[in-house]
């Protein structure tokens, strides 16, 4: 199988935050795009601005195309979008490869595979980190899982869309490694808000908290590109919404259980952020999760509550 370079005719199935920028990077690349999106305007206005093609189903456009990437909110309407009728695997031809490029959970995409594989149709999950911003320049990191042949065939349309690329190893290992980043991200921004209330409390500036921070061993991710950029300005506009945070980590907390590894700090983490979800909803800004903190009531007592409720219900 030769790999998909330039300008061989490429699928995009999720055209948000996300799938905008990096499609547009294959279309600035030369590849042949056909594009969807649940919100058929996103689709019409992409092949305006950019001249990729639109089909009246998935199925067609499955039809047209060699390889389908797909960045969708989650695993399961990543499933859908595929198995669902008049879906992707009703058009595309044996031989041709799925990429999703969404944080997809890893076990339901070993099951997709196994699917599609009676087809013969080859799946590789390469979710990407960097967020808008290095979507617009290319430089993303991608974590790839899948056989070796079917990664090096996508890997031509990878290295257009990111500047890193890892082989992290079979299937769903991506997806598995792209849930623990994120894990470790919001745990990162949890921890680092609670300390910014509480110094503030005791009368230190939050800026000076944030430059202490950054020039200290607490910094992380979010005190250097978060904080600052984001909370402490309110515009909350990092483009990566609290609702997807949220799913990213019940879909570790999930793997945790699943492979039996103790791992209290994470279901607590999965359980504070889907509380914080629930109560601010899912459309917000993930950096805007600090609003539950600062929305106590002075005693501590709602945090606390958010606190005694994640943990009872691990119980
Ligand atoms: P988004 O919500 O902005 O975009 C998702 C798109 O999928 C939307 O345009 C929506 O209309 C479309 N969609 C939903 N259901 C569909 C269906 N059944 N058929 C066709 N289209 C459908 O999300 P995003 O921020 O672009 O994130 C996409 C994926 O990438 C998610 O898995 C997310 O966790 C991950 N991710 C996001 C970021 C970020 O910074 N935003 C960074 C890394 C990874």
């Amino acid at each position: 199988m030769t790999a998909l370079v330039s300008p061989a005719k490429i699928g995009f199935v999720g055209l948000g935050n996300m799938g905008r920028p990096m499609v547009a990077r294959l279309a600035a690349a030369g590849y042949e795009l056909h594009v969807a999106d649940k919100d058929a305007s996103l689709a019409t206005d992409f092949a305006a601005v950019h001249g990729g093609r639109t089909a009246p189903s998935l199925a067609a456009l499955a039809g047209a195309v060699e390889a389908v990437i797909t960045m969708l909110p989650d695993g399961k309407v990543v499933r859908e979008v595929l198995l669902g009728r008049n879906g992707l695997a009703e058009g595309l031809s044996p031989g041709s490869i799925v990429l999703d490029m969404s944080s997809s959970d890893p076990v339901g995409t070993r099951e997709l595979g196994a699917t599609l594989r009676a087809k013969n149709i080859d799946l590789v999950d390469a979710p990407v980190s960097g967020g808008v911003p290095r979507a617009r320049d290319g430089s993303l990191s991608t974590m790839v899982g899948g056989d070796d042949a079917a990664t090096a065939r996508v890997r031509p349309i990878l290295e257009t869309m990111a500047k890193h690329v890892f082989l992290t190893g079979a299937l769903g290992t991506g997806h598995a490694m792209k849930a623990l980043n994120n894990l470790v991200s919001a745990g990162g921004l949890w921890i680092a808000s609670e300390a910014l209330l509480v110094g503030q409390r005791f009368g230190l500036a939050p800026e000076r908290i944030v430059d202490i921070l950054n020039a200290s061993t607490g910094r992380n991710n979010s005190t250097e590109n978060k904080f600052k950029q984001h909370i402490l300005s309110r515009s909350f506009a990092s483009g990566f919404s609290l609702g997807l945070m949220a799913k990213d980590l019940r879909v570790a907390a999930d793997l945790a259980a699943v492979t039996g590894q103790p791992s209290p700090m994470t279901r607590l983490c999965a359980q504070l952020w889907s509380e914080a979800e629930g109560k601010l909803g899912g459309a917000q800004d993930h950096t805007a999760v600090i609003k539950v903190l600062e929305e106590d009531d002075g005693d501590g007592s709602a945090h606390r509550e958010l606190v005694h409720k994640a943990l009872g219900s691990e119980a």
